[in-house]
């Protein structure tokens, strides 16, 4: 996969695309991600990039001139155009999956109070936000955007059904963890879990899920339990008895 990143700070992804998950899956040559410092397409003699809004109001606004200019360089006319913005619709893992299959695609960065309208209409940009509150930049809601798609290509990630296993992908929350010791300040690991019985650790595992899901997101476990699940008999007696749990 190819991932170009439109942006007037482009030293910010360093750190987080050379490290971890992202670095080794570059490494790999599974994700290129490839940075482009829009401040290179700006005409001006101190590379100014942005201006003050037409219509008044406070805050600069990136002008068209410099973003075109870095679209065309990475050949976006032929490819999906992302905009960080909090005005689109919010992240949420069917969106990642989506594009999790596509060959590539570029993100743009906004800044300051936003980006020329016209740039958003020509190239078709698609707007994602991360979130219901406001960043300074889309630098991070881009790193979000890359890590959460890049962890899902195949070969990412070590064990190819983690990504399966976590929260919401699975449509629940992931159940509680535990790692070494056995016992912490007399806080003890669940026995079943110490059991090795494969089957009743799968089911612990599922119940917890569901309870958790349940008490933190009852709109995902509702949406859970009405979709069609082909459930053992007892995943299915552990579902009806999570059901009528009051939380
Ligand atoms: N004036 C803009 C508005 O009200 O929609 C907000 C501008 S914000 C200060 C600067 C940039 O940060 C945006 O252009 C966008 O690229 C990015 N950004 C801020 N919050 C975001 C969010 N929740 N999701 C995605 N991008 C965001």
């Amino acid at each position: 996969m190819k991932i170009d990143v439109l942006t007037l700070f482009p030293e910010m992804f360093l750190p987080v695309i050379g490290g971890s998950i992202l670095g080794r899956a570059a490494e790999k040559g599974i994700v290129e991600i490839a940075l482009t410092d829009i401040r290179d397409f700006s005409n001006d003699k101190h590379n100014k990039a942005d201006d003050y809004p037409f219509g008044g109001g406070g805050g600069m606004v990136m002008m068209a001139d410099p973003v075109f200019g870095a679209l065309e360089s990475v050949c976006a006319q032929d490819r999906k155009v992302i905009y960080m913005s909090p005005r689109g619709k919010v992240l949420d893992q069917k969106k990642i999956s989506e594009l999790s299959r596509l060959d590539s695609f570029v993100v743009l960065c906004g800044h300051y109070e936003g980006m020329d309208q016209r740039v958003l209409d020509h190239w078709d940009a698609e707007e994602i936000s991360i979130g219901d509150y406001v960043l300074t930049g889309g630098e991070l809601p881009a790193m979000v955007l890359i890590d959460s798609v890049v962890r899902l290509l195949p070969d990412v990630l070590g064990n190819e059904n983690s990504a399966l296993e976590e929260s919401i992908y699975s449509g629940l929350l992931e159940h509680p963890q535990y790692t070494k010791p056995r016992e912490y300040r007399g806080m003890e690991v669940p026995e079943v879990l110490l059991s090795g019985n494969h089957q009743n650790i799968a089911l612990w595992k599922f119940r917890e899920s569901l309870l958790l899901t349940k008490r933190r997101r009852p709109d995902m476990f509702e949406a859970f339990v009405k979709e069609n699940h082909d459930f053992s008999k007892k995943e299915r007696e552990i579902v009806e008895e999570i059901m009528k749990i009051e939380v």
